[in-house]
């Protein structure tokens, strides 16, 4: 079977990281929260997808890539649906965010008690999940 061709970028922005836009290191960034996403999901007339939890760069792409290449084999996701198959042992849910303008998928992980963030009981940093793109920084990404 041919391997997938993967025709989209993940960009993670994240504390520490050199941003793209302006060039500085980002540290603005809410401790604990980032702002991974897919860039290219357009070209299957899907939205992207964004991940805020500050896990590590290789688990972030994993579930990024994970759904990229779902969507790349036809599969199609809607706002508030409950997905399998990104951990064994609970679902993930997708909510509808705004990232530079754009309407995304947020993939939205429960916490360990597998409670999501929109249930007043989850655990932090989990609720992060449900903030906006643009508060997740403590101050404004310096943009020139
Ligand atoms: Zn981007």
């Amino acid at each position: 079977m041919k391997k997938p061709e993967i025709d989209w970028i993940i960009h993670c922005c994240r504390n520490s990281v050199v941003c793209d836009e302006c060039c500085d290191v980002e540290n603005g960034f809410v401790e604990n929260a980032c702002n991974a996403h897919t860039h290219g999901m357009d070209r299957y007339n899907h939205p992207d997808f964004q991940l805020v939890l500050a896990l590590p760069d290789e688990e972030i792409c994993r579930i990024l890539s994970t759904f990229g290449l779902w969507v790349q084999q036809g599969r199609r996701f809607s706002s508030g649906e409950l997905v399998s198959g990104i951990y064994e042992d609970c679902d993930v849910k997708l909510e509808t965010f705004i990232e530079t303008g754009r309407k995304l998928f947020r993939v939205v992980i429960p916490d360990k008690n597998n409670v999501f963030p929109d249930d007043g009981n989850c655990m932090y940093p989990y609720t992060l999940q449900t903030v906006p793109t643009d508060l997740l920084w403590s101050k404004d990404c310096v943009l020139s």
